[in-house]
């Protein structure tokens, strides 16, 4: 091991095809090129052009952060051709086809390690096989999961005693041994993979993903040491695993255009939906919000406009419309009630497609978010500062819901049990009252609400001092940089 002082460290960030991974993984790169490390984002040519603005005005800068594409092999894989993100598969069967293809991208990636010779490269989870191609070229590779160590504990703890196996049914309540808290789920709320073990395809990938964690150089985890710091230790410690919080990473998006145009353009002009904001009192607009990739049937969606207009409070409610969802496009308005829009106008902003959601977050006029509890958004709202009404749905969100609910205490649910993959029906509709009656709850502006708000609003202002200088999530970069610089192989 050697380090030259004045060799500029350079590192590769790798991430899944689809918003949830891309968005942080671009925010993180970000992050490395602000503190003079050379950036690399390796992607494929239908999703550069998502970030490649945001990429060029960093550049502008004098940041040194670029993005190298490497061709995605679709039709090689079975997808059909310009298939290149997990949101355009059109059958939800060729989720393999998807892996087989991002498995065929090792050549390339080995390629590019030769040609290029980075230090380090910080790639996706679902990129185990990086874990063997760095070591080829001497490198540490670190992983990216993008979710919290609350999870990853759940997820361990379920993994390591399967306590969901002694009970009767799917609705019997269980504790997950071993955490630092009572943390009580049901059956019908754990994923697929957990419950099927690894006898399906998805169970099989998870164990090669472990696998591959184990033997990587450790974790880069968006979130931040005082958010969750009894899950940082336990991941750390009882866990075995070497991990560096540097969230929130969405905090680095602090002007106006890198906010409103954060994974792509939004459907609505930023000053449209800030003008609308404005109009409104401070706390007291409903986000709502349920990611980059969720769908519901016209019957949910139908739940939804009820519960909102019954609730009475201000909302702006973003459905998505775009060419993945060419299904939901087609009868797009048949799930409105008769005469909501009208009734709703100047009430409620309905967003039909992709959503600013920073800005939204980061406006006094929101009051209250109503969450998919995806990683990403539950971050972006603990760091603006918004208690959340939890909508859990699939992948991690269910654990991530405790988290909110039962240990920082910052939310209420809507009842959801179900777990099921995004591209699945779901058995179960989440009915109005229950949709109700938690908004009324949060955004009620009764006692419980208030210590929630209160205690939301303390969370947001310990996440801004992680990122500043001398913050947690800060000195924690600042010790990887320089541990990655000792690490650094001398050249010959
Ligand atoms: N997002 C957005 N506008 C939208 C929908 C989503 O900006 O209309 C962003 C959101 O801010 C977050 C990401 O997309 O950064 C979604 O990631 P998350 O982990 O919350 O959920 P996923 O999409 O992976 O289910």
């Amino acid at each position: 091991m050697g380090s030259e002082p004045h060799h500029q460290l350079h590192v590769f960030f790798f991430p899944v095809m689809v918003q949830g991974h891309m968005i942080p993984m671009v925010d993180i790169a970000r992050l490395f090129a602000a503190r003079g490390v050379k950036a690399t984002i390796i992607t494929t040519p239908l999703n550069a052009p998502l970030f490649s603005k945001t990429v060029d005005r960093y550049t502008n800068l004098g940041m040194e952060i670029s993005i190298h594409i490497i061709p995605f092999p679709s039709v090689e894989a079975g997808l059909p051709e310009g298939c290149e993100s997990i949101n355009s598969i059109p059958d939800p069967k060729m989720i393999q086809n998807f892996f087989k293809a991002l498995n065929m991208l090792q050549q390339p990636l080995e390629q590019l390690l030769q040609e290029q010779g980075p230090d380090c490269i910080v790639a996706d989870m679902f990129l185990p096989w990086t874990t063997d191609a760095a070591a080829k070229f001497g490198i540490p590779r670190l992983v990216f999961h993008g979710t919290s160590f609350f999870s990853l504990c759940v997820s361990d703890s379920l993994r390591r005693y399967e306590p969901h196996k002694n009970t009767t049914s799917d609705t019997e309540t269980f504790v997950a041994p071993g955490l630092p808290d009572q943390i009580e789920l049901i059956g019908s709320m754990l994923p697929d993979y957990i419950k099927g073990e690894t006898q399906n395809e998805f169970g099989k990938k998870m164990e090669l993903v472990r696998e591959a964690d184990k033997r990587s150089y450790g974790i880069l985890m968006n979130s931040f040491y005082e958010l969750e710091p009894a899950y940082a230790e336990h991941y750390t410690k009882a866990m075995g695993m070497k991990a560096w919080p540097i969230g929130p990473v969405s905090l680095c998006n602090r002007d106006i255009t890198d906010k409103a145009e954060r994974g792509r353009k939004a459907a609505i002009n930023e000053h449209e939906c800030s003008s609308w904001l404005d109009s409104k009192q401070p706390n007291s607009v409903l986000y709502v919000c349920f990611g980059s990739v969720s769908r519901f049937s016209n019957a949910q969606l139908l739940e939804i406009a009820m519960a909102l207009e019954a609730s009475g409070h201000p909302f702006v409610w973003v459905v998505r419309k775009d060419v993945e969802m060419s299904s939901m496009a087609e009868d797009e308005e048949k799930w409105l009630p008769e005469g909501f829009e009208e009734r709703m106008e100047g009430k409620g902003l309905i967003i039909r497609g992709w959503a600013p959601q920073m800005l939204i977050l980061d406006h006094e006029a929101t009051g209250g978010f109503m969450t998919h509890c995806g990683w990403n958004s539950t971050l972006e709202g603990i760091s603006a500062g918004v208690p959340m009404v939890t909508w859990p749905l699939f992948a991690e969100q269910f654990y991530n819901e405790k988290l909110v609910t039962q240990v920082l205490r910052i939310g209420a649910g809507v009842g959801a049990r179900e777990w099921s993959s995004s591209t699945k029906e779901r058995k179960e509709t989440v009915k109005r009252e229950g949709i109700e009656k938690a908004v009324r709850l949060l955004m009620g502006g009764g006692e419980e609400a208030e210590q929630m708000r209160s205690r939301a609003s303390g969370l947001g202002e310990i996440a801004k001092r992680a990122v500043e200088e001398n913050g947690s999530s800060y000195a924690n970069l600042t010790a990887l940089i320089e541990e990655l610089r000792l690490h650094r192989q001398p050249k010959t």
